[in-house]
């Protein structure tokens, strides 16, 4: 399936190659064949792409910011029912580029469209500004909102087309241009989208799109003066970055950097058959989905005391059964990890976590059928006897590996669940309310599920507490994000206020 597509760079509305002519294969991680070639950009594409959003932006008066909110909600809604139209081929691509099941494809899709579909509704149900009584009769004072300007959207490979769409739809949505560089790991689906983008009828210069590395492409959007906000999701050593790259400049930023997510399980959550079979359903969910490489993934399991060796043993059981295998092919329930580099990593955490004295229950290897030798797999692993002191335990693998800990008390589990750098997400599983309240209530983290692991929905707020970034996507927060606040103050009936006296 290797496809040529050298022009994947998009300016003010044109496709062309890098300006140094250079090209990036693009690797399928289950096999390690070439699945596309495709532009590598460099600083000089970065700069060309940004003066174009920027002069497409013209102020706040170009083309698409000054393009009416209904206009700019129904070209949303067009880009929804475009990937719904292109739901197989697009599944179809992230799953070969990412190596997610070809149903996770499918269902990224769906979400995708969704996102489009709320911030289209979310604009075109606004008022367009919030009148502010001042005090007086003769004031009139309004607060509206205006698009940030040009927006620079870096995003990972994890979640390709979903992360792009998360950023490029809310940053539309409020009227900015944009630049987008998707990873140059998986970068197939964000061009897909971007030519959506085009079919859909957006204005040239609107959406700009460079591939290419995170230096020099991302570092570049990151530092550039006519760049007015970075949205970056992606990993904490590139987001702080991009942090301080943007200080000079003092940008906008907003970041979605990593998660080392707590999934507590109270023993009253299994006291059922349902109630046990449910629980450990979801942790392997939890930890397991798209091979571990999510930023949400449960990948620390913190199980009641009582309850640690019937969960555990159960759940390494049914870890040993998961079929991995090309993310196409059917029946697959976990594919491949991204790259080889992301490999080794996980190989490299699990030994490190022996050494410090976990015990293996599942995995810790890569498979040996035949036919997967050429590709990134690793089994699903589970790690018991795990704690605090363990770099696995504090660190991100984003692999599949999850770690056990244990607690006896509600305050330790809530102690346990916080005791993280980040704050991304957490479970907690109980059968009691009131406790579930209180966890909950307690827990440092962005996104609280209670007896769920892993939903999201596009009208709620996405993001972390910590160092799991700065801001929200999704939600009337992730539409903030991209705008300006702007009070209007208008004195209706002007006099001298005289507090110079002469
Ligand atoms: P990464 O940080 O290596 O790369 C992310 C993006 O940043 C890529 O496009 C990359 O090219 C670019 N980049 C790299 N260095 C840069 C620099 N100096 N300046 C500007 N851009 C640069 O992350 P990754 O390995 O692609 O993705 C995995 C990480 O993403 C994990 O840590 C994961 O938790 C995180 N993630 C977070 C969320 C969330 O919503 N919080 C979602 C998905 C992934």
């Amino acid at each position: 399936m290797s496809e040529h597509q050298e022009k994947s760079i998009h300016v003010a509305g044109e496709w062309r190659t890098a300006a140094s002519g250079a090209t990036r294969e693009v690797l399928d991680p289950a096999d390690a064949t070439v699945l596309a070639v495709v532009a590598e950009g460099g600083a000089e594409d970065a700069d060309a792409a940004i003066a174009a959003a920027h002069e497409a932006f013209g102020n706040g008066r170009g083309p698409w910011p000054a393009t009416p909110v209904a206009e700019r909600a129904a070209l949303l809604r067009r880009v929804a029912d475009l990937l719904r139209r292109d739901r197989e081929e697009l599944g179809l691509l992230e799953s070969r580029d990412a190596g997610k099941t070809l149903e996770e494809g499918r269902v990224d899709v769906d979400c995708v469209a969704d996102a489009f579909r709320y911030f289209a509704d979310l604009v075109a149900g606004e008022s367009g500004g919030r009148v502010v009584d001042a005090g007086s009769p003769d004031v009139h004072s309004v607060v509206v909102h205006e698009p940030v300007g040009v927006c620079a959207l870096i995003t990972p490979w994890n979640y390709p087309l979903l992360q792009a769409s998360w950023k490029i739809a809310p940053a539309l949505a409020a009227g900015n241009t944009v630049v987008v560089k998707p990873s140059e790991i998986t970068p197939l689906t964000t061009i897909a989208l971007v030519r959506l983008l085009v079919e859909a009828g957006l204005p040239d210069g609107a959406a700009n799109l460079v591939t290419g590395p995170g230096d020099p492409v991302g570092a570049r959007m990151a530092e550039h003066p006519l760049v007015d906000l970075v949205s970056f999701t992606g990993g904490l050593a590139s987001g702080t970055r991009v942090m301080r790259a943007a200080a000079d400049t003092v940008k906008k930023v907003a970041l979605e950097l990593g998660g080392k997510n707590p999934n507590v399980v109270f023993a009253d959550a299994c006291t059922t058959a349902e109630g046990f079979d449910t629980a450990v359903d979801q942790a392997l969910n939890a930890a397991f989905v798209h091979s571990g490489q999510v930023c949400s993934a449960g990948s620390r399991l913190i199980v009641e005391e009582s309850l640690r060796e019937r969960f555990v043993a159960e759940l390494a059981r049914r870890a040993d059964r998961i079929r991995i295998g090309r993310g196409t092919d059917p029946g697959v329930e976990c594919g491949p990890l991204v790259s080889a580099a992301q490999l080794a990593r996980t190989e490299d955490f699990v030994a490190s976590a022996l050494a410090e004295g976990a015990v293996l229950r599942a995995g810790g290897e890569r498979p040996d059928e035949p036919g997967l030798a050429d590709g990134w797999f690793y089994r699903p692993t589970v790690l018991d006897r795990c704690h605090r002191g363990m770099r696995i335990v504090r660190e991100e693998v984003f692999g599949p590996v999850l770690t056990v800990e244990t607690f006896r008390t509600e305050d330790e589990a809530v102690a346990l669940a916080n005791d993280t750098e980040y704050g991304l997400a957490g479970a907690v599983w109980t059968a009691d309310a009131g406790r579930a309240r209180r966890v909950a209530g307690r827990l440092r983290h962005g996104t609280v599920w209670i007896n769920d692991f892993h939903p999201y929905l596009p009208q709620a707020e996405w993001g972390g507490f910590g160092k799991s970034g700065i801001g929200r996507e999704l939600g009337p927060a992730g539409l903030a994000e991209y705008r300006e606040s702007k009070h209007v103050y208008q004195n209706l009936a002007p006099r001298p206020v005289r507090w110079f006296k002469g």
